[in-house]
């Protein structure tokens, strides 16, 4: 059974995860063989999902680095009401 581009728009998302059952990723690889605009919106949402995982990964790296600076820089010991220099390489810093 042939699906209409209508029906592939509404499969894409659990066909770019993988989520489709056997015989409607079927379906849609037919589908995808012979209509070039939909080859290009699955490849869109491919390339989308993409760019948001690669976003999303470096998230945490980010927060991580942003805390290493704070550490570094002594404002939670000041807040704490410790010594700053004690967490800092010596030498370093003047
Ligand atoms: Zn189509």
């Amino acid at each position: 059974m042939r699906i209409t581009c209508r029906e592939m728009v509404a499969r894409t998302d659990a066909h770019v995860d993988g989520d489709s059952p056997f015989v409607a990723r079927l379906q849609n690889h037919v589908h995808l063989a012979i209509c070039r605009d939909c080859r290009a919106h699955v490849d869109q949402v491919r390339q989308t999902k993409r760019l948001v995982a690669a976003a999303a990964r470096r998230v945490p790296a980010d927060e991580a680095m942003i805390v290493s600076l704070v550490r570094d820089s002594g404002w939670q010991d000041r807040q704490l009401g410790r010594s700053a220099s004690s967490n800092r390489p010596k030498g370093d810093l003047p």
